[in-house]
């Protein structure tokens, strides 16, 4: 039997993703790998291995950056208290936890950040879940919604899989 659909089934479907405008970091002596990674999932992460916490939280203030510590004490500070300077207090050890923490409390998504394929640097385009459907596990299908395509190896990304290779390229950091 042939399709009798109407129109539109040539139109490439694209996801627009909402411009956002990416926070930036700056990172306390202690979460210093927490401000590698985020460099390199694209994030503008300040960090100085040494750094007074007065000039530390007046950075922040200055460049209107989210200040990550470890320091319960750095969060007492009227400037943070007040909510003047947004900070957030890293309580994992581990620097895949750590970078969840802030996705999750800054609403981020994972996916949208990183936008190259790991494999081949091609810039990836985004795809609605019914397009990429046949292609990704079922277990991906039922709890994922949102995909990108390399056009260059024309591997899936997804958020799980985005971990898993995120773990694997800097696993020696
Ligand atoms: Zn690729």
């Amino acid at each position: 039997m042939s399709s009798s659909r109407v129109g539109g089934s040539a139109t490439r479907p694209i996801l627009r993703l909402p411009a956002v405008k990416p926070p930036r970091f700056i990172a306390d002596c202690n979460v210093g790998r927490l401000a590698r990674w985020l460099r390199a999932l694209g994030y503008d992460a300040s960090y100085h291995a040494h750094i007074e916490d007065a000039a530390l939280v007046r950075e922040a203030a200055a460049e209107d950056r989210v200040l990550l510590t470890r320091d319960r004490d750095l969060l007492k500070r009227r400037v943070i208290q007040s909510g003047a300077v947004r900070a957030i207090h890293i309580r994992h050890d581990e620097v895949t936890a750590q970078l969840r923490q802030v996705f999750a409390e800054l609403g981020l998504d994972i996916e949208q950040s990183l936008t190259r394929c790991i494999e081949c640097n091609a810039e990836l385009e985004p795809r609605q879940a019914d397009v990429v459907a046949e292609r990704v596990p079922p277990f991906v299908r039922r709890t994922q919604t949102r995909y990108s395509e390399c056009p260059g190896c024309g591997r899936i990304y997804w958020a799980g899989s985005h971990w898993q290779h995120i773990r694997e390229v800097f696993a020696g950091l």
